[in-house]
């Protein structure tokens, strides 16, 4: 399961890197607001804790972008900024919880679990669209109803545009939505997955823009 920590202490970011390791989890860390933005968009985060003092673009502001793009990731601001006020800023800005720094290792690990654990049940709800049902849960493809056999690789291609629908995802996003499956993804694995995609569910599903990436259509 991985982890995104933002933060730009490098003592807090690195201590809290190795105890998330140490209870199990794959961990990134990013230092600056830019790079949280960069990361959630390329990787599926079971979970990001989210600095609020980030520099280049705000904790909070990186927190209304992942929203705007109805990105569901679960958020927990770790922050010092302990007014009511700032509370209530953080969670109306759509985090699922808000730990105050210094906060205890143990409390904040049954949070990140917590987290976790709704994040899931959001996650295996169906995706749909074009007729195509991708449920998250159960791994599973059906077009008009019917189970379609997919491969693991266009699977996770399929899941990753039904979660970003109407936007484009470029290459490289989706070589990191792989990135589990192999070390190293090959140059045409993208394109392979897409025209399996395209021949078992259609080929006008999928849409290529050149530049751009990958993108399903919203439905109209
Ligand atoms: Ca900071």
């Amino acid at each position: 399961m991985r982890l995104l920590i933002a933060e730009d202490d490098p003592m807090l970011g690195s201590g809290l890197r190795r105890a998330l390791q140490r209870a199990g989890y794959t961990v990134d860390l990013a230092t600056t607001g830019e790079e949280t933005l960069a990361a959630v968009r390329a990787q599926n985060y079971a979970l990001v804790l989210l600095d609020l003092g980030l520099p280049t673009v705000s904790g909070l502001d990186a927190l209304k972008d992942i929203r705007a793009r109805r990105d569901a990731t679960p958020v927990i601001i770790v922050t010092a900024r302990d007014r009511p006020e700032q509370k209530v800023e953080g969670l109306d800005a759509g985090a699922d919880d808000y730990v105050v720094k210094p906060f205890d290792l143990d409390e904040l690990l049954a949070r990140i679990r917590a987290q976790i654990r709704r994040g899931e049940k959001r996650t295996s709800d169906a995706l749909s669209a074009h007729g195509v049902s991708v449920d998250l849960a159960a791994r599973t493809v059906s077009n008009e109803g019917r189970t379609v056999a997919v491969t693991a690789k266009e699977f996770k291609v399929l899941a990753a545009l039904m979660r970003r629908m109407g936007q484009f995802v470029s290459k490289e996003e989706l070589e990191g939505a792989l990135y589990d499956d192999t070390a190293e993804v090959e140059s045409n694995t993208i394109e392979v997955a897409v025209y399996g995609l395209r021949r078992k569910l259609g080929a006008g599903l999928i849409v290529t823009a050149r530049g751009l990436g990958y993108t399903i259509p919203k439905e109209t």
